[in-house]
C-alpha cells in the first residue's frame, strides 16, 4: 500500500506539466527515459529531433542555445551509455567501459556562462556534457547505493529511490499496468473469487 501512495503522489507531481519523465532524481536518469517502455515491443522515442532535444533541456533546467544534429547523436550515444551503467550497477555487474569512456568524454564539455540568476551552457553540446557530469557524480557518490530498477518487464527505468522500498519508477503507468496485469493473472486462476470483487 505504502508503495501505491507514493508511485501515485510522485506520479501526479513529475509526468502532470512534461511530456518526459523528469522524475528519475538526476538528468541523466531522466535522460534514460526519453526512450518510453524500452522493453516493450514499440519503445516510445521522445527524442526524434532536435526541437524534441531542445524541449527536454529546458525541462530539466538546462538553459542552452538550439541544438543541433549532431548534439542529437550526442544525446543518443550518452544515453545509451547511461543505460548500460545504470543496469549494470543495479544488476551488481561491472560497467562496461566503452560506456564509461562514452560519458567521461562527454563530461568534459561543460562550458558555460554564469550570471546572477543562474547559469547558461554555452553550446547544447556543453548542456549534454553536465547531463553527463551527473552520471559521474552518481556513479561515484552515495547515490549509487540509492539506484533501483522498475519492476515492470516492459520499462527498466533505473531510477534513485531514497527509500529503498520502490518496486516500480515514478512513471504512474508502470505500478498501474503491473497492478492490471496481476489482476488478470488472479482472474484467469480464481475466476469466481475474482468476479465477487470490487
Ligand atoms: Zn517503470
Amino acid at each position: 500500500m505504502n508503495d501505491r501512495n507514493i508511485d501515485d503522489a510522485t506520479a501526479a507531481t513529475s509526468t502532470d506539466q512534461s511530456r518526459f519523465p523528469l522524475a528519475g532524481g538526476a538528468p541523466w536518469l531522466n535522460l534514460i527515459a526519453t526512450v518510453g517502455r524500452a522493453y516493450s515491443a514499440a519503445p516510445i522515442e521522445r527524442l526524434a529531433t532536435t526541437a524534441d532535444l531542445d524541449e527536454w533541456l529546458v525541462a530539466n533546467g538546462l538553459q542552452a542555445p538550439p541544438s543541433n544534429d549532431r548534439d542529437l547523436s550526442v544525446a543518443y550515444d550518452l544515453r545509451a551509455a547511461c543505460r548500460t551503467i545504470s543496469e549494470a550497477i543495479v544488476s551488481a555487474t561491472t560497467p562496461p567501459s566503452a560506456a564509461i569512456r562514452t560519458i567521461a568524454s562527454d563530461a568534459r564539455h561543460v562550458s558555460f556562462t554564469a550570471y546572477p540568476q543562474g547559469a547558461r551552457w554555452d553550446t547544447a553540446r556543453d548542456a549534454l556534457g553536465s547531463v553527463a557530469l551527473t552520471a559521474l557524480l552518481s556513479l561515484t557518490g552515495p547515490e549509487r547505493a540509492m539506484l533501483a530498477q522498475c519492476h515492470d518487464p516492459e520499462c527498466g527505468w533505473v531510477f534513485l529511490d531514497p527509500s529503498g522500498r520502490r518496486h516500480w519508477c515514478p512513471s504512474r503507468s508502470c505500478g498501474t499496468r503491473t497492478r492490471v496485469r496481476q489482476h488478470r493473472a488472479r482472474s484467469k486462476i480464481e475466476p469466481t473469487a475474482a468476479s465477487g470483487t470490487q
